[in-house]
């Protein structure tokens, strides 16, 4: 049985990619055996209570009996058929309901297979809509500095281009234009003059640009910052003064995470291209979909090519798309918004490090709670230590976040919250 294990991990460090991490010294990979609730099982004992939500998606917790048995149900019926005509009721109602749920004025619903893919297509339903348009100059792309919108070509090349290290792929990827991050916090004061280099990037650049795609409020993978709504309105303004087309990307930030159920909700806007994924299906299967207005969808298809020309094979996976009704359904049943309030109120107790000289500063917007240190972490090591403390985070760089399953009691949100306080005075845990 150890024996068993031991060639299991050997053979996972030897074979096996895993996200951001070297093949040749990589670091440790926990293997799980179950997970229930918001409790992850490893294979070596430990119950850990987790604290990332599976990277935003996990929702509602591990193995949840509605989720379930919704899917159960559809497997007995059929997992999967082509979407090249055919249809089904797992994504005719999937796509009533989002169309319901999000900012006003998204009425055409594409269902994608990630988070990066709902990003390409959301890029080239912008592109598309200005060649329809005659309008064939408009074909670049503008954001901020400090973002993440996945990891496909077109996606990283809105991508912080630091932190997405663009030099690695120059000369294959798109040229974007760069704003600076998003200078005022969530709750600080506003003040216009953070939106002056903006402005005049507008100016310079509009004819050239099909889209400008930004997280809202939240900027995720790229430094888990919050900035301030009146920026988000700003940009909504200058994208109708300029002919631009503005992107929400909130894969990380839908559903509720943020207090909102979408954080374009703080800032009172409608994007015109909208994309969702992450927890969009209570975490069980990869699901996206882009959103769009009927003008894009209608001017698209008054284009050259008369379609939009993306078709992937488990487009509308019915499996994924009755997960996601399940999902939903138990967002509006648990009362998200008490959930994420209750969560935010105790991630306050995270203010007790504030005072700490390894902690540059902390932060809580929603149901996510960040402690940015001063030095960057050893993740092997801080990892280590926080299963010891029997909870699930996973930091990096000079981020250690959590963002729970909405469904996590006040005991269990407390061991996390000591765990974090208890481990980052910890000496041997910085990189
Ligand atoms: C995770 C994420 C993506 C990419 O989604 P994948 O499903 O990993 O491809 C894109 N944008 C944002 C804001 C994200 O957080």
């Amino acid at each position: 049985m150890i024996k068993k294990h031991t060639d299991d991990i050997q053979f996972d460090q030897q074979h096996i990619w895993h996200p951001y991490t070297s093949m040749t010294t990589p670091l440790p990979a926990y293997k799980v055996v179950k997970a229930k609730g918001v409790h992850i099982e490893l294979d070596s004992g430990e119950k850990l209570v987790d604290g990332m939500a599976s990277w935003w998606s996990v929702v509602h917790g591990y193995n949840h009996p509605v989720i379930n048995q919704a899917m159960h149900q559809q497997i007995d019926d059929f997992s999967h058929v082509m979407f090249g005509g055919l249809t089904h009721q797992p994504a005719i109602d999937l796509c009533r309901r989002l169309i319901k749920m999000t900012p006003e004025g998204l009425d055409k619903v594409f269902l994608a297979d990630s988070g990066s893919v709902s990003v390409e297509v959301a890029i080239k339903m912008a592109i598309q809509y200005w060649h329809s348009k005659k309008q064939q100059k408009k074909t670049r792309l503008m954001t901020v500095l400090g973002g993440y919108h996945g990891d496909t070509f077109a996606a990283m090349s809105v991508c912080d281009p630091v932190n997405g290290m663009h030099q690695l792929f120059q000369g294959f990827m798109a040229n974007g234009v760069f704003a600076p991050r998003p200078g005022i916090n969530f709750d600080e004061s506003w003040d216009d003059s953070a939106v002056t280099e903006l402005q005049n990037l507008f100016a310079a650049h509009h004819q050239e640009l099909a889209a400008f795609i930004i997280e809202p409020i939240v900027q995720g993978a790229g430094g888990m910052r919050f900035y301030h709504p009146e920026y988000l309105k700003q940009v909504r303004e200058l994208c109708d003064q300029y002919n631009v087309l503005l992107i929400a990307d909130e894969i990380a930030t839908g559903f509720g995470r943020t207090g909102k159920l979408f954080a374009c909700e703080h800032a009172n806007i409608s994007p015109d291209i909208l994309c969702l994924g992450k927890a969009l299906t209570g975490g069980y299967l990869t699901l996206a979909a882009t959103l769009c207005t009927t003008e894009i969808a209608e001017t698209i298809s008054s284009g050259e090519a008369g379609v939009f020309m993306h078709g992937p094979t488990f487009m509308g996976n019915p499996l994924a798309c009755s997960a996601a009704n399940a999902s939903l359904a138990l967002l509006e049943q648990n009362h998200w918004q008490s959930q994420i309030e209750s969560i935010e109120t105790s991630l306050q107790a995270l203010a007790d490090l504030q005072s700490h000289p390894q902690v540059e500063n902390v932060r809580v917007l929603g149901g996510i709670g960040v402690v940015e240190t001063v030095r960057p972490v050893n993740t092997a090591k801080i990892q280590a230590h926080f299963i010891k403390h029997g909870v699930w985070i996973r930091p990096f760089g000079k981020l250690v976040y959590v963002m729970p399953p909405y469904v996590i009691s006040n005991d269990e949100l407390q061991t996390l919250i000591e765990a974090i306080i208890n481990v980052i005075p910890n000496e041997d845990i910085w990189g």
